[in-house]
């Protein structure tokens, strides 16, 4: 197991920058579903959405419910998505008339937040948003609709912070940039 020193080609987002802006994102959706009633559900992607929602729904005033869906997407290899998403694990709630807001790690492509959406669309949702963390827009293919973002990032692979390299490092409270040829693949 290599130690993520090893391959860290620079700190991106510092764990204090990263607080500061879940912060001014909680203040906004507080601000924008105040009347939402207690009608307001965060959903969580599976598994890189973990540690900014978790975060990020503390900074969140009003009463609101979570819950988490997992997919998979296939198709290419492990670190691009094709769009292809199944969902392998879906929501335990009936998000009709709900105002959902989608909470995601990253976009990249937009594919998966667009198959995404067009799923949980045909559930009559009373609105459906997304909220992301990080936006690589110059690598965007699909277009979505982003109401709330956290960063613009440059196309680079990133990790920590819930987003992981093979499935480890997401407990990393800041944002790194992966050196590939020194993490060895
Ligand atoms: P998209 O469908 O927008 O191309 O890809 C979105 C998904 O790809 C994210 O939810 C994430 O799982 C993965 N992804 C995209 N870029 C990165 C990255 O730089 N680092 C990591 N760890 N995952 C990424």
């Amino acid at each position: 197991m290599q130690n993520y020193q090893d391959f860290l080609a620079e700190t991106l987002i510092d764990p204090e920058t990263l607080q500061q802006r879940v912060r001014e994102l909680g203040a906004e959706i507080s601000r924008d579903y105040a009347d939402a009633n207690g009608n307001l559900l965060l959903i969580c992607i599976l598994r890189g959405g973990v540690p900014f929602l978790v975060d990020l729904m503390r900074c969140i005033a009003v009463p609101h419910r979570i819950d988490f869906m997992a997919i998979s997407s296939y198709g290419v290899g492990a670190r691009e998505s094709s769009g292809n998403v199944r969902l392998t694990m879906d929501l335990m709630t009936n998000i009709k008339d709900k105002h959902v807001l989608l909470v995601e790690d990253i976009i990249d492509s937009g594919r998966t937040i667009a198959s995404v959406l067009e799923l949980l669309g045909t559930r009559q949702p009373a609105s459906l948003k997304v909220c992301a963390l990080l936006d690589k827009e110059s690598r965007r293919e699909v277009e979505v609709p982003i109401h709330y973002r956290g960063f613009n990032i440059p196309d680079a692979y990133v990790f920590g912070y819930g987003l992981d390299i093979d499935e480890y490092y997401r407990n990393l409270p800041f944002i790194g940039v992966v050196d590939l040829e020194k993490y060895g693949k």
